[in-house]
């Protein structure tokens, strides 16, 4: 995949006289020259508030972003009304919160997660068990990372409202099992919300087999700009789900004292919404669609992961973390730590290498606690990363 290397402007940037090895793409990824001119096309051409006014420009600029949303309805399989654009996956999920459970969870009610999750799928679920006196069940985690679904059947039981749960964890890179997870909540009538931040840039989603409810993305994690994110929402559950936020652009007529709302998705959309956003968003999932195969990107990643890990697996001083057999074959992010040396000053002795790594608690305070670490060094990949750069990184590492 090196030859897509030349669509991105910023890979040819020297970080302290070095080129840049970027190699945090978990975190946010980089973007192609096709991304970066739809946007500019847009403003500097096109652009019009939408939904609005009834000249030429603001429909040309409605029809974009109508057209964006059905882009991204057809990348995951869903129907146009059922993608609800939001700032980003931290957004959708507190939409689902404020929306939906808010409405539908009751005291002594349930909501199962896992152990694994980030911050954002974790901690609107302590407001909401807050809010409604519900409490949350945890799927644990197993020391290699992978979740412990011995007693599914026990987590989750009829007091069971909601499941969520990450498709891919950030932190370890673990790919969760979520088919049985699935399975087991609608046996007992609940509902299921996907985080898909680190699946939906890697591989491809069809909402319609996985079978959940609800599933949250960030386009700035697949090559789209930032602000835009996606909650999908079965359009089964459109009834149930109250407005997120209210003012113009979701009312179908207010009076001094009351108004009534515009239809799914544009009763979640109040405001002016994020239009270059979502047109960049569009234009990443049509570089995607054109220029990627997913089977190729895993494959690539792994072999990206596993090159990491064998060479990691050589040093004596580093710790490796998540479920190495697992990223070798699918991963898309090594995380590791290294004795001695606190994550920060990893990351910063590999900055002056021009090499960009994640150090921290991977925004999983919680796992790290369990896993008995306080932080880790995180190396992530996307398809514009070489064999080359993960052995720049070993090199450096090496000298530590
Ligand atoms: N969930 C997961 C698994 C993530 O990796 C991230 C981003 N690190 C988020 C949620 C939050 O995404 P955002 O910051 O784009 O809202």
């Amino acid at each position: 995949m090196k030859y897509l290397r030349a669509d991105f402007p910023i890979l040819k940037k020297q970080i302290h006289s070095k080129s840049l090895i970027y190699l945090d793409s978990a975190a946010s990824a980089q973007k192609p020259q096709q991304v970066l001119d739809a946007m500019h096309a847009f403003y500097a051409e096109q652009y019009a508030n939408i939904h609005r006014g009834v000249y030429a420009l603001t429909e040309q600029a409605t029809e974009m972003y109508e057209a964006a949303r059905a882009n991204v309805a057809r990348f995951i399989g869903a129907q146009p009304h059922e993608i609800i654009f939001t700032r980003s996956t931290t957004e959708s999920i507190n939409m689902v919160a404020a929306a939906w459970a808010d409405q539908h969870i009751h005291a002594g009610d349930e909501i199962v997660l896992s152990e694994l999750e980030h911050h954002s799928n974790l901690l609107p679920w302590q407001q909401v068990a807050l809010r409604r006196k519900a409490k949350l069940i945890f799927i644990p985690v197993n020391p290699d990372g992978t979740l412990d679904l011995t007693h599914l059947n026990v987590l989750i039981s009829s007091k069971t409202k909601l499941v969520t749960i990450s498709h891919v964890s950030n932190a370890l890179g673990t790919h969760n099992d979520i088919d049985p997870i699935i399975r087991a909540a609608h046996a007992v009538g609940a509902k299921v919300l996907i985080d898909a931040a680190q699946s939906a840039p890697h591989q491809l989603i069809d909402v319609r087999t996985m079978q959940c409810d609800f599933l949250a993305f960030s386009g700035h994690k697949m090559l789209g700009p930032t602000g835009i994110g996606v909650l999908y929402a079965a359009q089964s559950l459109h009834d149930q789900m109250a407005p997120y936020q209210y003012g113009g652009g979701m009312v179908y007529e207010a009076d001094f004292h009351n108004a009534t709302f515009l239809k799914m998705p544009h009763r979640m959309e109040a405001g002016t919404p994020a239009i270059a956003q979502a047109i960049g968003l569009s234009a990443a999932i049509d570089y995607l669609r054109e220029k990627v195969n997913f089977q190729d990107l895993q494959q690539h990643e792994a072999s990206l992961c596993a090159r990491l890990i064998q060479g990691l697996g050589l040093m004596p001083h580093v710790r490796i973390l998540g479920p190495i057999e697992q990223l070798k074959e699918r991963g898309h992010l090594v995380s590791f730590a290294v004795n001695g040396f606190h994550s920060h000053d990893v990351a910063a002795y590999l900055d002056t290498f021009g090499i960009c790594v994640r150090a921290g608690h991977q925004c999983a305070q919680p796992l790290a606690k369990k896993l008995g670490i306080t932080s880790s060094v995180r190396a992530s990949f996307y398809l514009y990363n070489t064999i080359d750069e993960v052995d720049a990184l070993l090199e450096a590492l090496r000298k530590i």
